[in-house]
């Protein structure tokens, strides 16, 4: 008998035959002889709906109360989840995330998870009673938090580690991980299995597929996570540790991310303190910085350039604007409509010539290179948002990522 934490996303519940089918695959766990503890998201797009309810009624809706509100679509979930259990004749029990123990920092929108206290979840699985647990949720100080938007995922792989469950599978609405989004290249292919490091570099450069945080707790606590499909028996996507893969493929994906914006700080005084005066101020605005160039452009004068979230970039810029003066910077310039196209690869340490490729197959696909970042496992570029689809295909191909 093994323990399997189970985890459904919100088209996997969105709707009371989804709903029965989700129950239907839970008893037959059961029925094999398995312990489950199941963790559901709010059906379908309830959480998108809450979003725009709140919007509706204040303009910056408190942030205490954004969470007790999106808090709510998780609940609906596991208390359906739980009545289809019992209809298919297995005992079953809903739990928010404070009465499943989930403790988070005292931060609303994107909390961290710091402890679990599992004893309510530990007895309800001693008495056969499967706990249907809400994900991207918990509790800091009294007061409802929510982990971020996908955060369900992380709720899964972290009551995974808390239980010491044999494995967490992630049931959504595709089979598995894959080269790209299916949605967007249509000869993507489903990887058997990933390693924890690609698959967390993936998750933080856009692939929906997973919570980053929920692969980061996954590899902290070496939780065996599979992806797989809610609609079908396939076999999905292990995530593994990369000493155990049978190969390093040079590049194992391509993510993208949409909504991306350019701040840039020209004809700069250059000075010891200049950046770390603007970063700080950012960060000190909670304004998250994703690729930085910095490049000297005469003796003496540097031109600053960022990208932040097309959401953040008035603030970016204001911030920017009162450092101009003070920093002898000539003009402050913002562009948005911009995205990301990264490539993943744990092989591509000990290969060089990765990025030249790249480049080639951005050019093939008219895709004007604005931005360049690397690590030693990816390689992301900004680009126009209009040119991303043709560029994400072309990527896709040049590595002969459908074969
Ligand atoms: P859930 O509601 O089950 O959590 P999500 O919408 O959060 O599901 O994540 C699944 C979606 O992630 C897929 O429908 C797919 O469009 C998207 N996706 C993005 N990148 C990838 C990838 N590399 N492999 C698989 N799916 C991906
Ligand atoms: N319901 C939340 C969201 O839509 C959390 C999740 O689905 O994982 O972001
Ligand atoms: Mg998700």
């Amino acid at each position: 008998m093994s323990l399997l934490v189970m985890k459904f996303g919100g088209t996997s519940v969105g709707s009371p035959e989804r709903i029965r089918a989700v129950a239907a695959r839970v008893a037959r766990a059961v029925a094999d002889g398995h312990q489950c503890a199941v963790i559901v998201s709010a059906m379908g797009h309830t959480t998108d709906e809450l979003v725009g309810l709140a919007a509706e009624i204040a303009e910056q809706p408190d942030r205490r109360e954004m969470d007790a509100l999106l808090a709510t679509g998780e609940q609906i979930a596991t208390a359906l989840v739980a009545m289809a259990l019992h209809e298919t004749g297995v005992k079953a029990a809903s739990f928010t995330g404070w009465q499943a123990g989930i403790q988070t920092e005292p931060v609303h929108g994107a909390a961290r998870i710091e402890a679990i206290d599992a004893s309510a979840l530990v007895s309800s699985l001693h008495q056969n009673v499967v706990p249907v647990i809400a994900g991207f949720q918990g509790i800091a100080q009294g007061a409802v938090t929510t982990l971020g938007r996908g955060g369900s995922d992380t709720t899964a792989v972290a009551v995974a580690a808390a239980l010491r469950a044999d494995r967490c599978e992630i049931y959504t609405d595709v089979n598995g991980v894959y080269t790209a989004d299916p949605r967007l290249v249509q000869n993507a292919r489903k990887l058997m299995e990933i390693s924890y490091e690609e698959m967390l570099e993936l998750a933080n450069l856009g692939s929906q597929v997973l919570h980053p945080r929920a692969v980061e707790t996954a590899k902290r606590n070496g939780v065996a996570l599979v992806v797989r499909s809610s609609f079908s028996n396939e076999e999905g996507t292990v995530i593994r540790d990369m000493a155990t893969m049978e190969r390093l493929r040079i590049v194992t994906g391509v993510a993208c991310e949409k909504e991306v914006a350019r701040v840039a700080l020209l004809g700069m005084t250059v000075s010891h303190h200049h950046l770390a005066d603007i970063f700080s101020a950012l960060a000190q605005a909670s304004v998250n910085v994703d690729v930085i160039v910095q490049s000297v452009v005469k003796t003496g004068e540097t031109d600053v350039s960022f990208t932040v979230s097309e959401g953040d970039v008035a603030r970016a810029v204001d911030i920017c604007e009162e450092f101009a003066t003070r920093l002898g910077c000539q003009e402050v310039k913002q562009e948005t409509g911009l995205s990301k196209i990264s490539i993943v690869g744990a092989g591509m340490i000990s290969n060089p010539g990765v990025a030249a490729h790249m480049f080639q197959a951005l050019a093939a696909a008219q895709a004007d290179i604005k931005m360049v970042s690397t690590s030693e496992i990816k390689v992301s570029c900004i680009i126009a948002a209009d040119s991303l689809d043709a560029a994400v295909q072309s990527v896709h191909d040049a590595f002969s990522l459908a074969e």
